[in-house]
């Protein structure tokens, strides 16, 4: 059963792992599909990633800046989370289903 397309979810843009890499600033170094030593430029520091089932968040310690997986648990209002199934959202491609963050704050989605 498909809900909706997952884009419209969220007024964050869509982006694959290496596109919120990318977009966000950070340095890596690629091995096959795996990103390896992600730093943030803004102070060389190594990011922080976290998750409930695998790396669903990333985040740099000194400013802030994340990316998260938007089929990881995400807030929905200040006190609950929800869980989107991938099966159930139509994507653009595949991987596209993370989003970056400029800032602290974190996102919250509309299902
Ligand atoms: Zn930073």
């Amino acid at each position: 059963m498909i809900k909706g397309k997952l884009q419209d979810v969220t007024e964050y843009k869509l982006m694959t792992v290496k596109e919120c890499l990318d977009t966000l600033g950070w340095k890596y170094i690629t091995n096959d599909d795996m990103y390896e030593d992600i730093t943030c430029p803004c102070s060389n520091v190594a990011v922080e990633c976290s998750g409930f089932f695998g790396t669903e968040h990333v985040e740099c310690p000194t400013c802030g800046k994340s990316m998260t997986d938007l089929f990881s648990p995400i807030q929905v209002t200040s006190g609950s989370c929800t869980v989107l199934y991938a099966s159930e959202w139509e994507m653009d491609a595949e991987n596209r289903h993370w989003v970056a963050i400029d800032g602290s704050g974190g996102i919250k989605i509309e299902v």
